[in-house]
């Protein structure tokens, strides 16, 4: 359906019209939902021509309707032929549609009526692995093509998103000079950078994503635990976050969390959180972070409990007969210095959220290392650092720690990281125990804390579940000190 017109328009003419009275557009936009419009809103602020077009016509029109005293800079078109011929050779063309599908079927279309040399440039939340098929079904065609990870929400779009871009180098030089232009700035640095081949783009945008998810879990539970377990109102915790957020919290998360809960709701005027259901949704990024994570054997566990946490959410007719099968216990009270608790709070989730980052830095590590991208952790950290939903002070400390070496192995090796743990651990510690005995759940903070513990111990358990695995399967252990597989004396019962 995508080639819905607008009847009393014919393509030829209008084309023709343009090729007579018009300069051409420099770039095209095909999607102009909610992120394609900003983007091109963007573009065209920018100085940049821009050729737009949507399946349906009449969101066309009421996207040139909006854009304002930049309406000289766009070329609204309504079918793929004229969009094409709007467009000065060779053509850059971004498609910013629902993920999945109804890419496939418009990088066909345009496949008609492209021409060598031309960049179809895939801009949505495309699953990584979709972006290294059409890459290489793209590959010899004539036409290149690039997977290009945005994050940044409506209002990133319209400003300066974080761009992620995955393809060649060549096409990505060919596209620097808008795509920088466009994006964020951090201390005037440009929030855009070429990471890698193919998927590279987007897999750091989905990793980007599941970091989120954990970012936000932990923030919503360190909510439940003031809500909870010290009975505070919305108001009074959006003031914490507040403070929090002029310290070594501050990021975008925290800022709009403090606003969230600062909002009354028109209708009732009771604060907007508590009319707002506790069912929460997700698109897919979450999950596939964690099923990559999985893939590469690469422990992403606060990631993991940051979906599954989601899911959880979403039984809220489960939760509910549970809730009466097991009494209603609540959350008990947490007594003591508020003051003290509040700066356990602050430091908690200050140490869960490194050991997040750590854990999606490690994934993309790992990715780097399976499809041979190389990606460049410090500039990943650097392009996050403004305009994406995560941007925050600490990514600037990252950067640091990934530009100079220290965080090589793991995030949680560079010395400021090291520094900044030793000092947080035992707050986390405190909340994640404290939390756990009043009943407020915490799987993110306590995922992350166990990780963090599995990570800094020289000797864990499992020499145990090796002379388990032996006992049963014969699998055989290493001796500590000795080369070579060696059996236990299980005698009777074993099972080899
Ligand atoms: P919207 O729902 O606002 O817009 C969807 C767009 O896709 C519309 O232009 C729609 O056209 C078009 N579309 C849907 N199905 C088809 C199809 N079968 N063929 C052609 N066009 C189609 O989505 P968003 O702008 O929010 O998201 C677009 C992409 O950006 C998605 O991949 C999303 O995951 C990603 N993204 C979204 C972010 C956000 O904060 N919203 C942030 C970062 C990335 P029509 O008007 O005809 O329905």
């Amino acid at each position: 359906m995508w080639e819905r017109r607008s009847p009393e328009r014919n393509p030829q003419q209008a084309s023709e019209r343009r090729e007579e009275t018009m300069e051409k557009a420099e770039i095209g936009l095909i999607g102009l939902g909610t992120m394609g419009s900003n983007l091109a809103l963007n573009i065209a602020e920018h100085g940049h021509r821009i050729a737009v077009f949507n399946r349906t016509p009449s969101r066309t029109d009421a996207f040139v309707e909006s854009a304002g005293s930049l309406k000289d800079m766009v070329v609204p078109c309504y079918g793929l032929e004229e969009l094409a011929a709007a467009i000065r050779p060779p053509r850059p063309i971004i498609i910013m549609v629902l993920a999945g599908k109804p890419v496939d079927e418009q990088i066909a279309a345009l496949r008609g009526v492209l021409s060598d040399n031309d960049i179809v440039i895939d801009a949505g939340n495309a699953n990584f692995r979709d972006t290294m098929r059409r890459f290489s079904e793209l590959s010899g065609s004539g036409l290149t093509f690039i997977g290009m990870g945005v994050s940044g929400g409506e209002e990133g779009a319209r400003h300066g998103p974080s761009i992620m871009v995955g393809g060649t180098e060549e096409s990505w030089k060919r596209v620097e000079k808008v795509l920088t232009a466009i994006s964020a700035k951090f201390k005037g640095e440009p929030c855009a950078a070429w990471l890698g081949h193919d998927g590279a783009g987007h897999f750091v945008k989905t990793i980007h994503n599941g970091i989120e998810y954990a970012d936000m879990q932990m923030i919503a539970e360190i909510y439940g635990i003031l809500r909870d377990g010290l009975g505070m109102a919305p108001k009074e915790i959006g003031k914490v976050f507040e403070e929090w957020n002029k310290g070594r919290l501050n990021s975008y998360l925290i800022e709009i969390t403090a606003k969230v809960l600062a909002a009354d709701d028109p209708k009732t005027g009771k604060p907007v959180v508590d009319i707002i259901l506790d069912r929460a949704g997700q698109k897919g990024t979450g999950k596939w972070s964690v099923i990559e994570a999985q893939q590469l054997g690469i422990p992403a566990t606060a990631i993991e409990a940051a979906v599954a946490a989601r899911v959880l959410s979403s039984l809220k007719d489960e939760r509910q007969a549970a809730e009466k099968a097991y009494g209603d216990m609540g959350v008990e009270k947490i007594s003591g210095d508020k003051a003290a608790l509040l700066k356990d709070l602050e430091l908690a989730l200050f140490a869960g959220k490194i050991a997040a980052y750590a854990q999606g830095f490690a994934v993309m590590s790992g990715a780097s290392k399976e499809f041979n991208w190389n990606l460049p952790m410090p500039t990943i950290a650097k392009i996050w650092r403004a305009g994406c939903i995560i941007r925050s002070q600490m990514l600037d400390t990252m950067a640091e720690a990934f530009g100079s070496g220290g965080a090589s192995t793991n995030l949680l090796m560079a010395p400021a990281f090291i520094a900044m743990m030793k000092e947080a651990h035992p707050s986390l510690r405190r909340i994640v125990a404290r939390a756990s005995e009043a009943g407020s759940p915490v799987p993110a903070l306590s995922s992350a804390l166990a990780y963090f513990d599995s990570y800094r111990q020289g000797r864990g358990t499992s020499n145990l579940i090796q002379a388990q695995r032996d006992f049963f399967g014969a699998h055989g252990f290493e001796r500590i000190g000795e080369q070579g597989a060696f059996h236990g004396p299980w005698g009777s019962g074993a099972g080899h």
